[in-house]
């Protein structure tokens, strides 16, 4: 018989080219009971990108609503535009069963932290300085000048590692995934995790 899990959270922030969409993407395929939550944005759709799949792509004013009405389980300023998190996206995923998967900056990450959920927070590094600039070159998905930006902003991104509890450095694709997948793994036999555990030891008892 195998003793269920209390379901959790697991947050991943990285600097942008640390390879982290992709990472998502792996983790949700290897581990059927993780669920990825999609967040809200008010940035532009990028060539690829679709609604509700990618992000839930939302007017300033929408947006604006959501806050008003409290819907927000966090929500931040990221490159100039708002990203958040509904609270409905994940209580229908822990009514599931599953752990939610979160691909969020450190400021969301602060305010998970805060609530009342169980948080994960795994901080993903890339290789090298050099490598992340290339990364960053190669996706191409942004102007000359939203790359600027976004470089400047890296250095304040990693500053914040130390406020996460897993550090992995993304040298390889796979190997990257498979550390997290075992994080997650273990984060599942922590025994205050373990639902109904002393009743399941009471059972040795003679
Ligand atoms: P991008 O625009 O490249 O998809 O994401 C930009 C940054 O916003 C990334 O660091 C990503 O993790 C972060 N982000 C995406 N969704 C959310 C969210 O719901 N809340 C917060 N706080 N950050 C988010």
């Amino acid at each position: 018989m195998a003793i269920k899990s209390k379901n959790f959270c697991i947050v991943l922030s990285s600097p942008s080219g640390a390879g982290k969409t992709s990472i998502s993407k792996q983790i949700i395929k290897q581990d059927k009971s993780i669920a990825l939550s999609i967040s809200c944005t008010t940035r532009p759709k990028r060539r690829g990108e679709y609604n509700k799949k990618d992000y839930i792509f939302l007017t300033d004013q929408k947006f604006n609503l959501g806050i008003k009405q409290n819907d927000y389980l966090e929500y931040a300023s990221v490159f100039g535009y708002r990203y958040g998190t509904l609270k409905q996206t994940i209580n229908s995923f822990f009514k599931k069963k599953k752990d939610v998967l979160f691909d969020i900056d450190w400021q969301g990450y602060q305010q998970l932290k805060q609530s009342n959920l169980e948080v994960i927070g795994i901080f993903i590094l890339p290789p090298s300085k050099k490598e992340l600039v290339k990364r960053l070159k190669t996706r191409a998905r942004d102007t000359n000048k939203e790359m600027k930006k976004r470089m400047k902003l890296v250095e304040n991104e990693i500053s914040h590692f130390p406020e996460y509890d897993y550090v992995v450095i993304n040298e390889n694709l796979k190997k990257c995934v498979n550390q997290i997948v075992n994080i997650i793994e273990s984060e599942r036999l922590k025994k205050h995790r373990l639902v109904d555990l002393t009743k399941f030891v009471n059972k040795f008892r003679s």
